[in-house]
């Protein structure tokens, strides 16, 4: 590729440059490959099962491939709730055995779309074995074109904020106002999701991160090949059971519009990863709300970010090379699993449900109660940093509080620090050991609350001495 760049290049100029074996090149190459399903697939991200029955619009796995010469990289962002480990541990793989990428070398991520097909088993959704073998081979192609891609590039860095689109979720609410959790407990003191403007609310239990930062690559020539922003918000919304990408994808439909240019081979492609967001969504709770159209707030919290993401694309001062790095942990963490008493009672709420579907609160946690039991003690997942230049990448399996993502910033041996969470697997919510005592949904054992209390901490601790290796 560079060779012919250069025979391309003015032939004047080529006694200036200094001889090959010595040039630093730095490349860059994005791809996106479409994985729409196809209709009548449980959509994961809610506690009943909805079943596919229309496409607003396509999902796509986007990928982003850096080579400096020395290290190559890939960041594919897969428009999806949650995917597990089995999926994208296959994809790498594959793309180990085609194209001899490192496998700690690929940073494979879920955008957080609560309109996309299950692909683990989560509440009463279930995934379909066909449409995960074929996420596996388009997750890996992403990579494998966005690799084929490759060409000279310049890339760069910096970091907005949208500070008026998050809000923290959990509450803590006057006393006795609070329902009791789905085992019957009354210890809760946050709730999740609280009437808005209700006279009980007290104050958020957490912050917001509402840093966008932005990695964007350019070719040679100033022709955009790819934009990465990162934002610490839930999913705005879809409508009733159809298929969306979410703020995620039209996110990126926005800037790819923008920046694009038409028919361009190789594409440009925009991608937005998900932030520690855990615990933030998109809903005031100080307010009333005013009533919506479908997709309308999903398209106006989009928009405010592609706008603050382009203001700070245009700021950008490009480097001709960088360092790249990455590291990888696999840490096994404890499980909490139900007693044996909980599991008997959990039997006895199932056994007097009518079924299968189980309607109540109680019911479906119960149902959760008895899947956990079979989890072993110990749960294996993978935490990963990745340098580029200056800029650190802290990834984890889970949905992180915000708190975590605002340490990591703060703590991080990098001067610009980007959190992508759902990363390279699923292990459910991960809120603070403070925030496991308050309580509240997202400490509720189930398969998306399992891992014991201290597990963010740990997670953080390693990804912070990872950070300093790669410095
Ligand atoms: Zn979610």
């Amino acid at each position: 590729m560079f060779s012919r760049y250069l025979l391309a290049g003015c032939v004047l100029c080529l006694a200036a440059l200094p001889a090959l074996s010595d040039e630093k090149v730095f490349r860059a190459g994005a791809a996106k490959c479409d994985v729409t399903p196809w209709l009548g697939l449980s959509l994961s991200g809610h506690m009943e099962d909805r079943i596919a029955n229309d496409v607003h619009d396509a999902l796509y796995a986007r990928c982003l491939a850096l080579d400096n010469g020395q290290e190559r990289l890939a960041i594919v962002l897969v428009d999806n709730c949650m995917i597990p480990r089995e999926v994208f541990g296959q994809a790498k793989l594959l793309v180990k055995k085609r194209d001899s990428l490192p496998l700690d070398h690929m940073l494979m991520a879920a955008t957080h779309t609560h309109s996309g097909p299950c692909t683990t088993g989560i509440f009463q959704s279930n995934p379909n074995a066909r449409y995960n073998a074929f996420l596996v081979r388009r997750i890996a192609d992403s990579i494998s074109c966005a690799l084929r891609n490759l060409e000279p590039a310049h890339i760069a860095w910096g970091a907005g904020s949208v500070p008026d689109q998050v809000f923290n979720r959990r509450w803590k609410m006057k006393p006795g106002s609070i329902a009791p959790d789905p085992f019957g407990g009354t210890t809760d003191v946050v709730k999740m999701n609280p009437p808005r403007a209700s006279a009980d609310l007290v104050e958020p239990a957490g912050p917001t991160d509402p840093e966008l930062p932005v990695l964007a690559v350019q070719a040679l020539d100033g022709r955009p090949i790819a934009v990465l922003a990162n934002y610490g918000l839930h999913y705005v919304g879809a409508n009733g059971a159809e298929i969306s990408a979410d703020y995620f994808g039209m996110f990126a439909a926005e800037l790819e519009a923008r920046l694009g240019l038409a028919d361009a081979r190789p594409p440009f492609v925009a991608m937005l990863s998900n932030g520690t967001s855990g615990d933030v969504n998109n809903i005031n709770f100080r307010e009333v709300g005013t009533p919506q159209g479908p997709y309308q707030q999903t398209r106006f919290v989009a928009h405010r970010v592609a706008e603050e993401a382009l203001r700070v694309y245009q700021e950008l001062e490009y480097h001709d090379w960088v360092e790249l790095g990455a590291a990888q942990q696999e840490l096994e963490l404890g499980v909490r699993l139900p007693t044996a008493e909980e599991v008997k009672r959990a039997k006895e709420t199932i056994a007097k449900a009518v079924g299968p579907v189980m309607k109540t609160i109680e019911e479906i946690y119960a149902r959760e109660t008895f899947l956990l039991s079979k989890y072993p003690p110990k749960k294996k997942l993978l935490v990963q940093a990745l340098r580029i230049g200056d800029v650190g990448i802290a990834a984890m399996p889970c949905e992180v509080f915000a708190e975590f993502g605002l340490e990591l910033k703060q703590k991080s041996a990098f001067p610009r620090t980007i959190t992508i969470e759902l990363a390279n697997g699923y292990n459910g919510y991960l809120p603070t050991a403070q925030q496991h005592e308050w309580g509240g949904y997202e400490t509720w054992r189930a398969r998306s609350s399992y891992l014991e209390p201290q597990a963010g901490h740990i997670m953080v601790s390693k990804l912070l001495e990872l950070f300093a290796q790669l410095k």
